[in-house]
């Protein structure tokens, strides 16, 4: 039997591995040049970092993790507790460290208890004034932006409370990969017949399925699509209503990432947050490798806008800013940014305000026999992540299989 996989990232590496284990003749159609999706590798002043994920999540629950070991993947401890908060005047105090301890306990508490068609904004409005006038609103701005922005790359006020009470709690903390995920995902790539450069544009299905790309049409017996959401491939037939609307019932968010490399660390701690509401990089993580000092800050959801065109003046205008650090601007050996926006290629989906989390378990359930999907958002249980990604592929390829 022959099957197509459409994308190289992680739920298509793990579907395209479990059709292979099957007996199934596979290939895997990839529009990037390299294997990997959302985690892919680049190299920065010599050295390897992930342009997406670079956690692995519930270390007690994650299928990734044997796989990751085995592969030689660099794993570090995920120090978010060592971190320092600096304003435009200088470094926060104890006593607001303390008062964020109150802001992230009310914030889970309010988020949980919400009803659903709730924005996240409203939960934040309601309760947000005594944080305000304690700290300031650019503060209070910045742990909004640190703890929902960065972690759904979503707009809190185009976010459904939803969003926030989906999905098994992850168990067991993250493990960081300062060197990203390129080890893993060359070693589940290998020995599959993955065919780079080819975007796929239409897919008729049916009576078995024919994939259209640019260049090639190719025939198979069944197909599994694991592209992001928001990628446009034309059904033939058109795809059933509920799987449609499913698909208008999540949505996708935006992120960017920019690395700093220095010739020596200034850095007081394994996290350095900046408030100042114009700088669009909210929190920087130290993913340093031995002789390499590294920084990687994050920008999601409304502050990607604030991110200019120009890398070279984006790297200038992120150094300004760290100077409230150390008292002087530091001088950067080499940066870079990636960009996951939605005129691209967008970051993860999430619940928008009036959308459904079950839109995740109808997009999972396979079209008959020959058209399924998988990827972070088909997951309920993780989704937005790799290791979700990866189960997602991995269920819907024994899916096709048994029902064939
Ligand atoms: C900035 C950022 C930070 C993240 N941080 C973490 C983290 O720390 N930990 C974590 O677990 N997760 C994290 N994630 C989420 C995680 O990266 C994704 O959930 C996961 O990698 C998605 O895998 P996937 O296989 O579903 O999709 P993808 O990785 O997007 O794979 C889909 C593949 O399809 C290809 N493709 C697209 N269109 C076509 C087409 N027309 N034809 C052929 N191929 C096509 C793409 O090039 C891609 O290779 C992060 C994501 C981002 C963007």
């Amino acid at each position: 039997m022959r099957l197509i996989v459409v994308g190289a990232g992680f739920a298509g590496l793990g579907a395209a591995q479990t059709l292979n284990r099957l007996g199934a003749d596979v290939i895997v159609l990839e529009t990037a040049q390299r294997a990997g999706g959302r985690a892919r590798p680049i190299m920065i002043d010599g050295r390897e970092v992930s342009t997406g994920a670079s956690w692995l999540h519930g270390i007690n629950d994650n299928a990734l993790l044997p796989l990751a070991r085995q592969a030689g993947v660099m794993l570090a401890p995920s120090n978010d507790e060592d971190y320092t908060i600096f304003r435009p005047t200088g470094a926060l105090t104890a006593a607001d460290y303390d008062l964020a301890d109150e802001f992230e306990a009310t914030l889970d508490s309010m988020l949980e208890s919400a009803p659903y068609g709730t924005s996240v904004a409203s939960v934040v409005d309601g309760f947000r004034t005594r944080f305000d006038t304690a700290w300031g609103v650019e503060t209070t701005d910045y742990w909004v932006r640190g703890m929902i922005d960065e972690e759904y790359t979503a707009d809190p006020g185009a976010m459904d409370v939803a969003t926030t009470q989906e999905g098994d709690e992850p168990d067991g903390g993250d493990l960081l990969l300062p060197e990203g995920f390129g080890r893993l995902i060359d070693n589940l790539a290998a020995g599959l017949d993955i065919r780079f450069g080819e975007s796929v544009a239409r897919i008729q299905y049916g009576d078995g399925a024919t994939v259209t790309t640019g260049a090639n049409e190719y025939r198979a017996d069944a197909v599994i699509v694991t592209v992001p959401l928001d990628v446009p491939i034309r059904f033939e037939p058109d795809l059933p209503d509920d799987h449609r609307s499913a698909r208008t019932s999540l949505a996708m968010g935006q992120a960017a990432k920019i690395f700093l490399t220095f010739d020596e660390p200034f850095w007081p701690s394994s996290v350095i947050g900046l408030t100042a509401a114009d700088n669009p990089w909210v929190n920087y993580y130290d993913v340093s490798v031995a002789g390499r000092p590294t920084l990687m800050g994050f920008a999601c959801g409304r502050d990607v806008a604030k991110i200019g065109t120009d890398d070279d003046a984006v790297i200038d205008a992120a150094c300004r800013a760290l100077a409230v650090v150390s008292g002087v601007v530091p001088r950067a050996r080499a940066g870079g940014i990636v960009r996951w926006c939605l005129a691209r290629e967008s970051a993860y989906s999430y619940v928008p305000v009036g959308g459904n989390p079950d839109a995740r378990a109808t997009l999972a359930r396979p079209i008959g026999e020959t058209l399924a999907f998988a990827g972070e958002a088909t997951s309920s249980r993780f989704p937005a992540t790799t290791h979700g990604a990866y189960l997602t592929g991995i269920e819907a390829a024994e899916q096709l299989m048994r029902a064939r």
